[in-house]
């Protein structure tokens, strides 16, 4: 049966306990706060969830990030620590790195930061730290940082070499933090982007090369958030010496994938890249937060992310980091991979297969991008659309998208959360029919000078009712966390 693989384990009875009594002692203080705690337990059970990036982690993660170890500091790494008292937290941070370490076959692991934002800005400046001469930065420095304008930071990039990264471009799916403007990774360098092959939609390694010769980057970052297929990482790393550049993957997606072994070889990024970058929370079911791996060159620029660009490890999810990497070594974890794997092609072939159209033709990853254009919608009427149905998407950019970054043309679905609730292949394409169901019966407004509004649609009569009935019979069959009662 596939709910037992996919889904928690767990005592119910006990868990049901331990939040009823967490929950009074909390709303003997502020009310409010238990009240919204539980409703959204309530919200979260009654939701399709699609959300790519989002899962489930187990009752022992969330109830290991509740505790004293939230009142410790402890800058510094294991055994040597800035402050007294630091036994037991070492004991967790030892813990989470060595499951890290196994789990993903990594020479090290750093378990500190506290998102996969953070993740890379560690990853970014030990590449830095590592490579480049640093007087010089300290030098630029001298003034606060954030009173550095745009040409301080020209004097700033100079004076570190006129650094660059090659990033995935945004439309194809790469991530702000590869070196675009929103996010400090695109201050500190000068930015290039790669794309996919405009027919396929692919990745062409061909042409990533090509610009890798051209610009000769320091970092190439590889990795993303909305492309639906597997990526050749030692073709990266072949691509990354061939130009003398440092290949930092960035798994925050897959790393789900990656620990359960669906992602292996060319496309399991551990032994090709320098540096690993990763979210805990994605595909991997685990608490909030971040991990860098790296080789062990690496490994001491990456030990001082704190405080280099990190605030002080927080001890509670570290510890709740090394329960949920502990989960993803038991063999279960790997059926629950291969899970998320099999209802992402199942969603493909579901939609597909009804008229919808894919970016790349399908996915071989947790992830699917669908071209509303199809519809006659942008990604915005389209997501709007499905969540007054009761689904949850968001909506994303196509590559060289006509609608732009705002109303996009695109909406993004991921399998990691219902996978975890124990949706299997009947399940998903009843939800793929569900989604074409909705997009099919929306239209955009017509807008006063004739054309159709962007954002303004119409489901119609009769269909976001039936959908949501339809979504809650599905999810009444498998319930969230099943056996946790609150009342
Ligand atoms: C989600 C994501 C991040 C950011 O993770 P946060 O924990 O939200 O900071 C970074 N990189 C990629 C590729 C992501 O998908």
């Amino acid at each position: 049966m596939t709910a037992a693989r996919t889904t928690h384990s767990f005592d119910g009875a006990a868990a049901s306990a331990a939040y009823r009594s967490a929950l009074e002692v909390i709303g003997a203080v502020e009310p409010r706060v238990a009240d919204a705690i539980s409703r959204e337990l309530t919200d979260q059970r009654g939701s399709l969830k699609l959300i790519a990036s989002e899962n489930y982690a187990s009752p022992a993660v969330l109830l290991t990030m509740g505790n004293w170890f939230s009142d410790k500091y402890a800058e510094g790494t294991v055994g040597h620590r800035f402050y007294a008292g630091c036994q037991n937290v070492d004991t967790v941070e030892a813990l989470a790195a060595e499951h890290a370490r196994e789990l993903f076959g990594a020479p090290y692991a750093y378990v500190q930061p506290h998102s996969g934002i953070d993740a890379n800005l560690v990853a970014f400046w030990a590449v830095l730290a590592q490579r480049v001469e640093l007087p010089a930065l300290q030098e630029a420095g001298a003034r606060h940082v954030n009173d550095l304008t745009d040409a301080d930071w020209a004097v700033l990039r100079r004076a570190l070499g006129d650094q660059r990264m090659l990033g995935m471009s945004l439309d194809a799916g790469g991530h702000l933090t590869h070196g675009f403007r929103p996010n400090i990774s695109g201050k500190m360098f000068e930015q290039s982007s790669y794309g996919t092959d405009p027919a396929t939609g692919l990745l062409d390694y061909a042409a990533v090369r090509a610009r890798a010769r051209e610009f000769r980057p320091l970092i190439i970052v590889a990795g993303y958030s909305a492309y639906p297929r597997r990526v050749d990482f030692a073709a990266m790393r072949e691509i990354a010496d061939e130009v003398g550049a440092t290949l930092v993957v960035d798994m925050a997606h897959f790393a789900g994938l990656v620990a359960g072994k669906v992602l292996t070889g060319d496309f399991d990024p551990v032994p090709h890249a320098h540096i690993v970058t990763s979210t805990s929370h994605k595909s991997l079911r685990g608490p909030r937060g971040g991990f860098v791996l790296a080789q062990p060159e690496f490994a001491d620029a990456v030990d001082r992310g704190c405080p280099m660009v990190l605030g002080g490890p927080l001890p509670h999810v570290m510890a709740a980091k090394a329960v949920a990497f502990a989960e993803a070594r038991r063999p279960e974890f790997a059926g629950y991979a291969r899970a998320v794997a099999d209802n992402a092609q199942t969603l493909a072939e579901g939609l597909t297969r009804r008229g919808a159209r894919l970016v790349t033709g399908g996915t071989d990853n947790h992830l699917v991008l669908v071209d509303v254009t199809g519809f006659g919608l942008t990604g915005r009427q389209a997501e709007s659309a499905l969540l007054d149905a009761g689904i949850v998407t968001n909506r994303n950019a196509v590559p060289a998208d006509p609608n732009g970054a705002w109303y996009t043309s695109g909406i993004r679905l991921g399998t990691p959360a219902l996978t975890s609730r124990g949706f299997g292949a009947a399940e998903f394409d009843r939800t793929a029919e569900l989604i074409v169901d909705v997009l099919s019966a929306t239209t955009p407004t017509a807008t006063r000078d004739g054309g159709t509004s962007q954002a303004k649609y119409v489901v119609a009569d009769g269909v976001a009712d039936r959908t949501r009935a339809a979504a809650a019979e599905l999810l009444s069959a498998h319930p969230l966390y099943p056996g946790i009662d609150l009342a």
